[in-house]
């Protein structure tokens, strides 16, 4: 009976470190990327609005990965954001977030499962982006119980993205 509920707690355990890792587990959006390339702003204040995301400046079709492996959960052109992407993790807990971009990966679409890494679109200056500045807009979102692409938290994705390129080095 203890032992049972030892096994028990170590399993609760392990399944909220599990649903709660994918940010852990983030490789580069972009391959070569450097820790100069990044620079925590979030909770700068972008057209008005808390920007609650990073931008990456990038060259005009520079090839965007996924950061985890999970599902493309929706496509979505937005006057702000442009062509965007709404990914999700294996678990749902968190949604990652590409914005401005040239366009999609092709045969990209909506309910894909992609890997960690793949190629799922081109970084350009879509939306409200300088045209002379294209960049990967990049946030995260911590989702509702719903799982509601549109409706989640914003989590800062510097410190995950500086981990994610230190162990690139
Ligand atoms: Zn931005």
């Amino acid at each position: 009976m203890r032992s049972g509920a030892c096994i028990a707690g170590l399993l609760a355990v392990f399944l909220a470190l599990g649903a709660t890792s994918s940010i852990l587990e983030m490789t580069p959006p972009i391959r070569g990327l450097a820790l100069a390339n990044l620079r925590d702003m979030f909770a700068e204040v972008h057209n008005g609005h808390p920007h609650e995301a990073i931008d990456i400046m990038e060259p005009r079709g520079t090839p965007v990965r996924a950061v985890v492996s999970g599902t493309i959960r929706k496509l979505f052109l937005s006057k702000p954001g442009g062509n965007t992407i709404y990914q999700f993790d294996e678990m749902g807990v968190y949604c990652y977030y590409y914005a401005h971009l040239n366009g999609y990966a092709e045969g990209l679409r909506e309910g894909m499962r992609v890997e960690s890494g793949d190629v799922i679109g081109f970084v350009g200056s879509t939306g409200n982006a300088d045209p002379g500045a294209p960049h990967l807009h990049f946030a995260i979102f911590e989702l509702g119980a719903e799982k509601q692409w549109w409706k989640g938290k914003a989590v800062d994705p510097y410190p995950g993205l500086v981990d994610a390129v230190k162990r690139t080095q």
